[in-house]
């Protein structure tokens, strides 16, 4: 496997600098600050600003080193059933030159909603689903064609990859979600073809989103979660580039960057994984 792209020492620094800038200020808004009493007050207090990703050097401690690093080149990014691609509007936040080589989702309205608000960083390839991705069909974007190439540059050396597989089966917004997560419909997407998916691209770094009910049991009387599981059919498959990924797990929850304003039963949870290749 290549190295970390040399980006992400960038984006590091960047960290840095942007903490350093929101420290300040926030020192000044509270020199100003009006004292309250009230609990919306208090919440507003909580949610300060987020720390320096710490991991983000640690990560890189952790990867190899590339010897002769070109920064010009773009990250190049594969995307599995992303929903509103995500990925992009945050690539472009960043101002990091990147590439989706290129993305799928079941839902032919997002192709219309990505092409419309990323017209400079529409995926070269739009797949129907990961699987049509992995077995390199044609495309949404060339359905004439004989077959697309989703990634062009080879396993094992897409940057990036972002996954969004259904998050029905395990939600815990489910009314009958106790017992029958194996056995709704779209349980395997996430434990097999995911899991197919990845072991194809094996890409070097890997941000998986799901919803907090991924790592609740499957019901009162047993021992693991979907998300353990899920781990545990990582290490039985074979990742013959790289050798397998480490796992860091993120619990965020979305209250605190917008107002939800649908009635929810406690909070609404999101997990964020992020494997990075082991080489
Ligand atoms: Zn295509």
């Amino acid at each position: 496997m290549d190295s970390f792209h040399p980006s992400f020492d960038l984006l590091s620094h960047a960290f840095e600098e942007e903490e350093n800038v929101l420290s300040q200020q926030t020192s000044s808004a509270e020199l100003i600050r009006t004292p309250s009493e009230s609990s919306e007050d208090t919440d507003q207090a909580d949610h300060k600003w987020l720390p320096m990703p710490f991991w983000a050097k640690l990560l890189r401690q952790h990867l190899p080193q590339s010897r002769e690093p070109d920064h010009s080149k773009p990250i190049t990014i594969i995307s599995g059933c992303t929903g509103a691609a995500a990925e992009i509007g945050v690539f472009e936040a960043l101002r990091l030159p990147f590439l989706v080589m290129s993305a799928s989702d079941p839902n032919e309205k997002c192709l219309s909603f990505v092409t419309e608000n990323y017209p400079k960083h529409t995926p070269t390839h739009w797949f129907r689903d990961l699987d049509a991705q992995r077995l390199r069909k044609a495309c949404l974007r060339h359905s004439s064609a004989c077959t697309c190439d989703p990634c062009p540059i080879g396993k094992g050396m897409a940057d990036f990859a972002l996954t969004g597989s259904p998050c029905h089966p395990f939600s815990r917004l489910r009314s009958n979600r106790s017992g029958t997560v194996e056995q709704h419909h779209e349980y395997e997407t996430t434990m097999s073809s995911l899991l197919d998916w990845v072991e194809t691209f094996e890409p070097k770094a890997w941000v998986m989103e799901q919803v907090q009910g991924f790592d609740m049991k499957y019901d009162k009387d047993a021992s693991d979660t979907p998300m353990r599981r899920f781990l545990q059919r990582i290490a039985e498959r074979q990742f013959s580039i790289g050798g397998g990924y480490w796992l860091l797990k993120f619990e965020l929850d979305m209250a605190s960057w917008i107002a939800i304003t649908r009635p929810r039963n406690g909070k609404w949870r999101v997990h964020w994984s992020l494997l990075t290749g082991l080489q």
